[in-house]
């Protein structure tokens, strides 16, 4: 079985398996991928759980105008009542480790490979997240290129890739046995900077370290299994990255050394619309969503000033605790700000015992300045003008969208790359202040203060200016736009 075309399939274009992480920012980010591959009229084939599937009913509407996309499903291991957020979304990894490597081998090997009965050849390349490696030898075997997509920055992809170095330096474990989350802001040791991640050495603090570090083991299961992932990236035949070079340039560098074939085309969903304006479609971006979309804070929205309003969101995976939404929601209040606040419906922890009475003083001040939103559409939202800073847990997707619009950061990471994205945030762009390892309401309300009001125009000036080089990469001449096309020239050069 080799890839190059043969009878019917001569003439066809290449053919690309998409397979993400069945976590929604993964999916999201390369549901993006797959439209920009659409636009360069590859055919594609996306890969997701039948869970994800289900969620996703928009998915299929949305691509039914690219006659070459096309949907598979596979199980992700997990029976369909399990919750799927907070820590437990890791539980997806470990079980797609165990299931997924059968299932896919026996979706490629299938007689006709996905190729949907001659009008589109067989799978021509791989483009795989960079955490499921058990799609390599499968790739190799049937003779076609795999390339790893990773959802992360490039600064949490350099780190996972030196958690070897970093355990050999005796710089993790970050935790003793037993001890809670919030022992960590009170541990000085962890601001010792960590020397094993080349390139970091001046700024990267040992709390900086992806979340998967804040283990008392390193023969942790999930540690083992990023930092075995990670490495296995220089097997590869190429690796892209949702970020770009006027950004992360320096990290970048690094990562070239063990792995030449690197494609920095982010932020893909800003690239996305600069090519569908170009194209003339002029679609608005895929709103793919887990929940029912809110809409109506978008009309709260428009009755707030220009610049004044903190949008508040954890992101589709974060859970907080009832003893944390009270201390980030005084925190909101007590500084006199305005504020919009998507809360996901299950986002608070459920069942600790203590029943929850929103205090009086809330929800005056919520009434006075604040808005409760469930999921809301987090683009629009940010690009809205009211829009002064965004209080987010420094997902990798918020971080560049908000980047792209030029809107600064209050970052509360709450695990995996978050706490090293909140650290390029606060320190190496400057374009926000990291909360990590704290919640507490006076913390919170000193920092948006800070951000909204005594340090406005200087963070402001400051995402301005980094947006404008978003613009640059994407654009024609810029350097995402020219990897992209470098992407497609290679994928081209798989079918000849
Ligand atoms: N998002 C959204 N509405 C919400 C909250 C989040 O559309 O109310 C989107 C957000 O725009 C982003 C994604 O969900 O694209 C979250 O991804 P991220 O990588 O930031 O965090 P994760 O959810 O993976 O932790």
């Amino acid at each position: 079985m080799g890839h190059q075309a043969t009878g019917a399939a001569a003439g066809l274009p290449p053919h690309v398996l998409i397979f993400p992480l069945p976590l929604h920012g993964h999916v999201n980010s390369m549901l993006k991928l797959a439209e920009l591959l659409c636009l360069s009229h590859l055919h594609v084939t996306m890969l997701l759980s039948d869970h994800n599937h289900r969620r996703h009913a928009d998915v299929e509407s949305h691509f039914s105008q690219y006659s070459g996309f096309r949907i598979a499903t596979i199980s992700d291991g997990l029976p369909d009542d399990h919750p799927r957020v907070g820590q437990r979304s890791l539980d997806i990894l470990t079980s797609l480790m165990r299931v997924g490597g059968e299932e896919f081998r026996r979706l490629m090997e299938a007689t006709d490979a996905l190729s949907g009965g001659g009008s589109r050849r067989r799978v021509s390349c791989v483009i795989m997240d960079g955490v499921l490696s058990f799609a390599v030898p499968v790739a190799k075997e049937i003779g076609i290129p795999i390339i790893y997509f990773r959802t992360v920055s490039a600064c949490a992809f350099w780190a996972n890739y030196s958690f070897k170095e970093v355990v050999e330096a005796g710089e993790v474990p970050l935790k003793g046995k037993d001890e809670d989350k919030y022992s960590y802001g009170s541990k000085p040791e962890l601001d010792l900077l960590v020397t094993s991640v080349p390139g970091m050495e001046g700024y990267l603090r040992r709390r900086d370290l992806p979340g998967f570090c804040r283990v008392s083991d390193v023969n942790d299961a999930i540690f083992s299994m990023i930092a075995t992932e990670t490495r296995q990236t220089s097997l590869v035949d190429g690796l892209i990255l949702n970020t770009f070079e006027d950004l992360e340039g320096p990290i970048l560098d690094q990562i070239r050394k063990p792995i030449p074939t690197l494609y920095s085309i982010g932020p893909l969903h800003a690239h996305l619309q600069a090519r569908l304006e170009t194209d003339k479609k002029n679609r608005s971006l895929p709103a793919i969503s887990l929940w029912e979309e809110d809409h109506a804070c978008m009309a709260w929205l428009d009755t707030q000033p220009a610049r004044s309003v903190l949008y508040v969101s954890f992101g589709s995976i974060t859970l907080l605790s009832k003893k944390e939404l009270l201390e980030l929601w005084y925190g909101l209040v007590n500084s006199g700000q305005r504020f919009l606040w998507a809360m996901r419906p299950d986002s608070i922890v459920e069942g600790d015992g203590e029943s929850f009475v929103v205090p009086a003083e809330l929800e005056e001040g919520t009434k006075a300045r604040g808005h409760m939103a469930g999921w809301v559409p987090q683009n629009k939202v940010l690009m809205h003008s009211s829009l002064a800073a965004f209080f987010t847990h420094s997902g990798w997707n918020s971080t560049l969208e908000s980047i792209t619009v030029g809107i600064p950061m209050i970052c509360w990471p709450y695990f995996a790359d978050q706490t090293i994205n909140s650290r390029f945030v606060s320190e190496i762009w400057k374009i926000g202040l990291d909360m990590k390892d704290t919640c507490d309401r006076a913390i919170v309300e000193r920092m948006v203060r800070d951000v909204m009001e005594v340090r406005k125009d200087e963070f402001f000036e400051r995402a301005r200016r980094t947006a404008e080089l978003v613009k640059k990469a994407i654009n024609e001449g810029g350097s995402s736009y020219a990897n992209w096309n470098r992407l497609i020239e290679f994928l081209k050069s798989t079918i000849l």
